[in-house]
């Protein structure tokens, strides 16, 4: 037997939602890829979502989904959530045998409201298509070379064409999260927005322990409302928490308000306004702001503006959503974008060497 000396066309680092996904559309699409994940086990974040129940989307257009992520994620993620909407997620999942269950305001979870049906899907996935998977497995460089890249583990090296990296923002660390794509990326030469705290409680002085599933948290700023949603409210030992509270600290990171900023929140117990309170760390957020900077990566593709070959997807990029599935979907969809753009990209490179270019006869040649 001849052993041959290639690389792998596709490197995915990080078995998460989006290095899943990926590995998944690249499946479908007989592109060779290698899944390398830093954790024992795959997907660790996403089993512990929604309490561990997984609200992996929203039945709402990708149109909607948009207009409720805003500016400036929605922009940069509006070609890869129109290729990819939540009907064709949720279409994806049913598809696999995945039974799914609706709540009244559209989010998505699995019927049995177990996040490891989720995951699953994606394990049967791999080990029915053969796809590689190293577990166990932090990649710790990334170094570009001819013909594509050498992806450097503790024990050993592997050479890519491409690489997608997908490993996550910063939150929950213990999931494997720890910030080692922002590193890749910064010694790439991309530029990484400061990572801080998205959809995370604020610590103050609340009432006694409560919860309401019917409230409303709003951001005022010099009197005047900037945001407010409706939903679960919740009063903790140490602050406030619940569904409409965290999109209200996601609207005060992304806008840079701390510090000058009063929360309100109306609830069946009476209004209660608390000045600048302080925000949950970021290890217990539920999504990261801030990552790999957008301008620098092309968003009809995801890839790198800056390393031909590298692509980037999910969390580890500045993108971020408001809770109800909107996170999960911006993690499948921007991977899967990476996926076809790679597809299309070898499928072509592949057609123009088996066509044998077209060449004039000069003079005097036969
Ligand atoms: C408590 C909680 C609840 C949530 N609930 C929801 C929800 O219900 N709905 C929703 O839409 N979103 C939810 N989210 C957010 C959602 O889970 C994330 O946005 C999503 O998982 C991001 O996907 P990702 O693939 O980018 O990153 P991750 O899912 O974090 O995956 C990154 C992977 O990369 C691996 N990795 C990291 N570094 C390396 C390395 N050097 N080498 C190899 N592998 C590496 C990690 O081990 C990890 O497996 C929740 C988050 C939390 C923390």
């Amino acid at each position: 037997m001849s052993i041959k000396h290639e690389p792998v066309e596709l490197a995915i680092v990080g078995g998460g939602a989006a290095g899943l996904m990926a590995a998944a559309a690249a499946r479908s699409r007989r592109l060779g890829c290698v899944v390398v994940e830093r954790k024992a086990r795959i997907g660790s974040k996403m089993l512990m979502t929604a309490n561990g129940r997984c609200n992996f989307t929203k039945d709402v257009s990708a149109q909607r989904m948009l207009a409720d992520i805003g500016e400036p994620v929605a922009s940069f993620v509006r070609q890869a959530l129109e290729a990819f909407p939540p009907s064709a997620i949720a279409g994806g999942f049913r598809a696999r045998g995945l039974r799914i269950k609706r709540m009244a305001d559209g989010r998505l979870f699995p019927s049995s409201e177990k996040a490891a049906d989720v995951v699953h899907v994606f394990g049967d996935l791999l080990r029915e298509g053969e796809v590689p998977l190293l577990s166990n497995c932090p990649v710790v460089g990334i170094q570009p070379v001819k013909n594509g890249f050498i992806v450097a583990t503790r024990h050993f090296t592997l050479w890519a064409r491409r690489v997608l990296v997908a490993t996550g923002g910063l939150s929950f660390p213990k999931t494997g999260s720890v910030g080692d794509g922002q590193g890749f990326a910064r010694s790439l030469g991309h530029r990484v927005e400061p990572c801080r705290a998205g959809l995370t409680g604020f610590e103050c002085m609340a009432p006694s322990a409560a919860r309401f599933e019917r409230a409303a948290a709003s951001v005022l700023v010099g009197g005047e409302a900037v945001c407010r949603y409706e939903g679960e409210v919740e009063f903790e030992r140490w602050g406030v928490s619940g569904a409409a509270v965290y999109n209200c600290s996601r609207v005060v990171a992304r806008r840079n308000l701390e510090g000058a900023f009063t929360l309100r929140l109306d609830t069946p117990q009476g209004a209660f306004d608390f000045q600048s309170p302080k925000m949950r760390p970021l290890k217990e957020a539920i999504v990261t702001i801030g990552g790999v900077s957008l301008g620098e990566v092309d968003p009809h593709t995801m890839q790198s503006r800056i390393v031909p070959g590298l692509y980037f997807a999910g969390e580890v990029l500045d993108i971020d959503g408001p809770t109800g599935g909107y996170n999960l979907s911006l993690a499948f969809a921007t991977a899967r974008l990476a996926v076809e753009s790679i597809s299309r990209e070898t499928s072509y490179s592949s057609q123009k060497s088996q066509t044998p270019p077209v060449r004039r006869r000069g003079k005097g040649e036969a």
